[in-house]
């Protein structure tokens, strides 16, 4: 068995140095080869680097241009841009918001701050996302159309939204999951958190939804250091988005009228600043994750007991994290290959633990969990920086 787990491992790091050259390498880095610190000296020199300024209205216009969403409100982080999405949705007070156990906690904080409960849905191995047909089974049985909403049989709670994450860059199975939405009068919001640059059926994630939200944290495909956005094709939503997240001002030369309690979440115009050079360089850090995978395919096709997961049927993927899956019957070699392959320098990561285990959740209602179960324990992030094909290694 030990023997057996070493040499798992060592094909691991092999398949990793063969793709990447030698160690060191991080997980995910920022790069800025660009205009950034054009575009940041501009903004200082201009002294708007607060809450107004040009760039912030650029990087909203070069966001919708990029993603062809009609709007972009920029934001100051992912989490802020999927609670106002979320607001907007009309998540109110015990509601109830159906999100996969297999995401990122701000997916969950988010339905919180919205004082609405986290419902959690299980994953399909095919895209890493929402399972579309065990959740339209689900509700069928457990929930009750009601004056044309969606009940909860169970808890007696609306169920008001369903937020599709796009993990690690791979687009869910986007048609299918809308038609639950229409079919059981759920708001579908996309947390495409992690799938800018990634399309299905040539369209943008995060744009198949009433809303969506971005992030442009340091570790995702670009970076503002730290921001978020809306993207939405409804005017109305787009004001509101704005008005909410800007304090909720009236406009007047002068006056502090806000009109309801607002958040003060907009993008610092230094942020945005980083955001437009980032922009830039996106289609050629996308080719640059691209040609990481074919390599790293390349050389996880020789080793066996483990599988480079690959964009599913339909989408294109941004491949914001390269992931590989261990055989069902390897997961117990989990940590060993944690392990090694970070002692030799080489940076891997696991899996999040499912949210529905974590203590603020674990009293949220879920679903069974098989599939989110055993990816959790078969999964492991190896490094996906586009530095590591742009700076020329190998
Ligand atoms: C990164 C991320 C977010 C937002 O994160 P911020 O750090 O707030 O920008 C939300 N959901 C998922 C799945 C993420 O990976």
């Amino acid at each position: 068995m030990k023997t057996n787990t070493s040499t798992l491992a060592q094909d691991i790091i092999e398949g990793i140095r063969a793709a990447i050259g030698p160690a060191p390498a991080v997980l995910h880095e920022p790069s800025f080869n660009g205009n950034e610190w054009l575009y940041l000296k501009e903004c200082l020199d201009s002294t708007y680097v607060s809450s107004v300024g040009k760039y912030v209205d650029r990087f909203e216009i070069d966001l919708a241009n990029f993603t062809g969403a009609k709007f972009a409100i920029s934001v100051i982080n992912g989490t802020a841009a999927l609670h106002i999405a979320l607001k907007l949705a009309g998540v109110q007070a015990n509601d109830e918001v159906l999100i996969p156990a297999l995401t990122f906690v701000a997916t969950a904080n988010a339905v919180t701050y919205c004082d609405a409960i986290p419902h959690f849905i299980d994953s399909e191995e095919s895209t890493l996302g929402i399972d579309g047909k065990k959740l339209r089974d689900y509700l069928n049985s457990i929930s009750e159309q009601r004056s044309g909403q969606c009940f909860n049989k169970n808890t007696g709670r609306v169920i008001r939204a369903l937020v599709p994450m796009h993990t690690f860059g791979h687009p869910s199975d986007l048609e299918g999951l809308m038609s639950i939405a229409q079919d059981f009068n759920i708001v579908m919001v996309e947390d495409a958190a992690e799938s800018l640059g990634s399309y299905y059926k040539g369209k943008h994630t995060g744009t198949f939804g009433l809303l969506g939200a971005l992030s442009f944290n340091g570790n995702k495909t670009i970076t503002t250091g730290g921001g978020g956005a809306i993207l939405t094709n409804d005017e109305n939503l787009a004001r509101r988005a704005k008005h909410l997240t800007t304090t909720a001002k009236l406009p007047h030369p002068w006056e502090f009228r806000h009109d309801e309690v607002g958040y003060n979440y907009r993008m610092p115009n230094i942020n945005a600043a980083l955001g437009c050079a980032q922009l830039e360089q996106l289609p050629k850090k996308l080719a640059a994750k691209r040609e990481l995978f074919s390599r790293y395919k390349q050389s996880f096709s020789k080793i066996s007991k483990v599988a480079l997961f690959e964009e599913p049927t339909n989408s294109k993927s941004n491949y914001w994290l390269q992931t590989i899956l261990l055989d069902e019957n390897q997961s117990d070699q989990r940590d060993l290959i944690l392990e090694e392959t970070n002692a030799a320098n080489y940076m891997t990561r696991p899996s999040w633990v499912l949210l529905n285990e974590l203590t603020p959740f674990k009293d949220c209602p879920n679903m069974d969990l098989p599939t989110a179960q055993s990816l959790a324990t078969r999964l492991i992030n190896i490094p996906s920086s586009p530095e590591l094909v742009l700076s020329g290694s190998q």
